[in-house]
């Protein structure tokens, strides 16, 4: 137990959840995905609050989430437009995002989201400004405790 736990209260992020990929299409996207590079599909929905459609592929321990907007008021949209398809974001898992927003906000990060809010699979997400970031769009992820929070 000692041994194993040394320097756990700075261990901040448990895993990279999932890396966001900005698509223009789902559907078109998802051959690449599922055929040539293997990647189980663990499921599709719509998340209104950030009018996308999301698609999640397993990628062994974490998850690639590709990103359609459903809408030209969606952020994803405007990602698109200004700078092509690609990597959107990186989300990183934590436990206890209120706290966690909290520390950020005290360390002088910017959060684009001061409150967690619902994101897909009913994950509590929140943004950090990539202005805060050195360019890189970091979400918190924090997923409803299920099981064994070791090895899901
Ligand atoms: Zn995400």
């Amino acid at each position: 137990m000692q041994t194993a736990e040394k320097g756990k209260g700075n261990n901040m992020v448990e895993k990279v959840d999932h890396i966001g990929i900005a698509v223009r299409s789902i559907e078109s996207a998802l051959p690449l995905y599922v055929d040539v590079l293997k990647m189980p599909l663990k499921g599709i929905e719509i998340v209104e609050s950030q009018k996308v459609k999301v698609a999640f592929l397993q990628a062994g321990e974490t998850k690639i989430e590709l990103l359609e907007p459903t809408s030209n008021e969606s952020p994803v949209h405007r990602f698109i437009e200004n700078k092509g398809e690609g990597i959107h974001h990186v989300a990183l898992g934590v436990a206890s995002i209120e706290e966690r927003i909290e520390q950020l906000q005290s360390e002088g990060i910017q959060m684009i989201d001061g409150k967690a809010r619902k994101g897909a699979g009913g994950a509590n997400i929140a943004f950090v400004h990539p202005k805060s970031c050195g360019g890189v769009l970091y979400e918190l992820c924090e997923k409803e405790k299920k099981g064994d929070v070791h090895d899901d």
